[in-house]
């Protein structure tokens, strides 16, 4: 058989050779980064110059990145009760309906502390909802992501940032999906704290960073004590080949975005309209604003895990609902918040493309599709 197509690139990227190369000669230095002598100072320079790469991708400043072991740490980090500020501490969690299960478990929040702001029929966040929820009462912590690791909706970030700051509160975003896939400035987006991983743009898995894009933000108690690294921020000795891998990943794919962005988009659209022609289809989140790279769809009476393991027998990677859940079989509770009835998002298939994904993987996917289809259906 020839080589596969994988096209599950929401659950992580191939590495870049521009960090493969990177993290290869990082792993040689032998250095603590906390050190003083030369070699301390040599693995210094290679984490500060990553740190750099990092908020420049994201319009942010340098002192503002804590690196951390990944998204899911960055998320729990600054879902800790306390943020304050201009003399208001956020003592209360407000999270989108459609969140990571790495926002959605709360952080430090006490489970009576949390609300859960609805999304409509395309899963885009109510907007009044959250006015509503804001108003009820004291400062709160909001956490609202830029783009749905699912069906690829990108969020009304900037309105949402502008009703928080009114209400006195303050903006998280987790940008993990969007990273890459779409222009992102932190300022821009009007977020006080912005998540992003390495592994999802083509760094290391297990490489992360919150960043603090508001200077005026007061740090609560950290997640992870102990030394003073990351300026007592987050403890721990750095990974520093992980890092220079995270960095390296960042600038080339903030270089290369708007030709990559183009390329997955002419891609999805041959994906989509050979989906479409199959007759029942369904493609969520398609009349909204999404990512170029990310499909969610659903045939009636075809069951998700049967098409993934059929998809991989025909060399074809792709995933059913959450990529980060794959493996336990439990509904989207992305589009059972979008009021998808249960039988139709059983069926929901996910197929994200990359810069790299060829014409000939999605030539693959389209005939596999065919093919399994109508048998999966009379299966059913
Ligand atoms: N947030 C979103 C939107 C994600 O899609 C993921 C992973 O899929 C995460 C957070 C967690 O990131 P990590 O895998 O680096 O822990």
């Amino acid at each position: 058989m020839s080589e596969r197509a994988y096209l599950d690139w929401n659950a992580t990227a191939p590495l870049r050779p521009e960090a493969l190369v990177v993290m290869l000669a990082a792993l040689e230095e032998g250095g603590n980064p906390s050190s003083v002598h030369a070699e301390g100072r040599a693995a210094r320079r290679l984490v500060e110059q990553a740190r750099g790469q990092i908020a420049a991708a994201v319009g942010a400043d340098t002192e503002g990145v804590v690196f951390t072991a990944g998204g899911t740490e960055a998320n729990a980090l600054a879902l800790t009760p306390g943020w304050e500020l201009s003399g208001r501490r956020a003592e209360r969690l407000i999270v989108s309906a459609i969140e990571h299960p790495s926002v959605l478990a709360g952080g430090r929040f006490s489970v009576d502390r949390i609300a859960t702001a609805p999304v409509n029929a395309h899963g885009v966040i109510d907007l009044e909802a959250l006015r509503t929820l804001l108003a009820a009462d004291g400062p709160a912590l909001v956490s609202l992501m830029l783009a749905n690791n699912e069906t690829g909706a990108i969020q009304p970030v900037p309105e949402a940032a502008r009703i928080v700051h009114e209400a006195g509160g303050i903006l998280h975003v987790d940008a993990v999906q969007a990273l890459g896939r779409m222009p992102l400035d932190a300022r821009k987006l009007g977020a006080d704290l912005l998540t992003i991983s390495a592994h999802k743009i083509g760094g290391p898995k297990g490489n992360g960073a919150l960043i603090v894009t508001n200077p005026a933000l007061r740090w609560p108690v950290p997640l992870i004590r102990g030394g003073g690294q990351e300026r007592n921020r987050r403890a721990g000795t750095e990974n520093v080949a992980g890092i220079v891998g995270f960095g390296a990943a960042a600038e080339a794919a903030s270089y290369n975005l708007p030709i990559e962005m183009e390329h997955m988009g002419v891609l999805r659209a041959e994906l989509e309209a050979a989906l479409a022609a199959v007759d029942g289809t369904i493609i969520f989140s398609q009349p909204v604003p999404r990512l170029p790279n990310t499909t969610l769809f659903a045939l009636k009476g075809v069951r998700a895990e049967t098409a993934v393991i059929a998809f991989d027998l025909e060399g074809v990677a792709v995933s059913s609902g959450a990529a980060c859940s794959s493996g336990k079989v439990q509904a989207s509770h992305v589009l059972a918040a979008m009021g998808i009835q249960p039988e139709i998002a059983q069926g929901a298939i996910r197929i994200s493309l990359g810069p790299t994904t060829k014409k000939a993987e999605i030539i693959r996917c389209i005939e596999a599709w065919k093919k399994l289809a109508n048998v999966l259906r009379k299966a059913k």
